[in-house]
């Protein structure tokens, strides 16, 4: 049968063409899931302690895919990263959330939304212009939005990416170190970024009612984050007792699934006219 027939390189060539253009998360999925409208845009609220009342929001990324379903962007967002299709999928999130939030102007609701970034994004010259346009396309400013970088990417590419963030920054875009605690900027770097934001990372937001070290780390970021008069914001709080102790230390702003896990935009739109009531 077949199995005993010679496998030339050609025909093993012609195989494995196939199956990478057949990976159902694969670099051509992406960019026909793009083209067919297949990405949702989830918001996570992020709120003021004490007291929880939403004062915006972080838009986080999910795939419908046509065949298996709601996909997390831990399953996606590093092959858009490596194929360049994080670009227009950046484009199409940030064009999302600005509809949303042009949705809830129209209502009299201001919020401001978190949007993550990659590397991949400071790479070109002309996104600075591109989100502007984006945004005022739909009749917002720019400081509506605050662009999230994690710490690692944010220094990594520190010589290339500055030109961009400065660039972003003159536009009016916030922008925020993710993930801080867990990369090595120093503080002359973070003196010289023109970020406005730290949020503090899960692993040490979740670690702190139960750990010094935790608790201690938090309270050196937040003297930090006071001197260089940056905003703070822990994430990943789930329990009563990591908000006791957060409050504790100063912390003013926080998200988790303490005050609400990511959903769609209009799940959230009644508690938002409440708060406006
Ligand atoms: P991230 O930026 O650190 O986003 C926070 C992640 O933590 C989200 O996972 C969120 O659902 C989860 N989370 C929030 N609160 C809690 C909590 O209280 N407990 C726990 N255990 N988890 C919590 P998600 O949505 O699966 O996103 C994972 C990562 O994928 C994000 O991490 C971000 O790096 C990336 N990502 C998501 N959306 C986008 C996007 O639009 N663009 C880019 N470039 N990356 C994205
Ligand atoms: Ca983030
Ligand atoms: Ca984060
Ligand atoms: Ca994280």
């Amino acid at each position: 049968g077949t199995l005993t027939k010679p496998w030339g390189m050609a025909r093993l060539n012609e195989l494995l063409t196939r199956i990478v253009h057949e990976n159902p998360l694969g670099a051509d999925a992406i960019a026909k899931g793009i083209e067919n409208d297949e990405f949702r845009l989830f918001m996570q609220p992020k709120v003021r302690l004490p007291g929880g009342r939403i004062t915006g929001f972080e838009a986080l990324v999910r795939w419908n895919h046509p065949r298996l379903g709601l996909q997390s962007p831990i399953n996606f967002i590093p092959l858009a990263e490596q194929s360049g299709l994080i670009e227009p999928l950046t484009r199409w999130i940030l064009g999302r959330a600005a509809d949303v939030l042009a949705g809830w102007k129209s209502e009299g609701i201001d919020a401001q939304v978190s949007v993550n970034l990659s590397t991949r994004n400071l790479m070109s010259l002309t996104v600075a212009d591109e989100f502007a346009e984006i945004v005022r396309a739909r009749g917002l400013d720019c400081s509506c939005f605050i662009l999230e970088l994690t710490e690692s990417a944010a220094i990594t590419n520190l010589v290339d990416a500055l030109d961009i963030l400065v660039r972003l920054r003159l536009k009016q875009f916030a922008l925020s170190i993710d993930d801080f605690g867990t990369g090595y900027s120093s503080l002359a770097q973070l003196q010289r970024l023109p970020f406005s934001e730290l949020k503090i990372d899960r692993s040490f937001v979740s670690a702190c009612a139960a750990s010094a070290e935790a608790t201690n780390t938090i309270r050196a970021i937040v003297e930090l984050a006071r001197r260089l008069e940056l905003d703070l914001v822990a994430e990943g709080v789930e329990t009563e007792a990591v908000e006791r102790t957060l409050i504790g230390l100063g912390i003013t702003h926080a998200q988790g699934f303490r005050y609400g896990r990511p959903e769609p935009a209009e799940v959230w739109s009644p508690r938002l006219r409440c708060q406006v009531a």
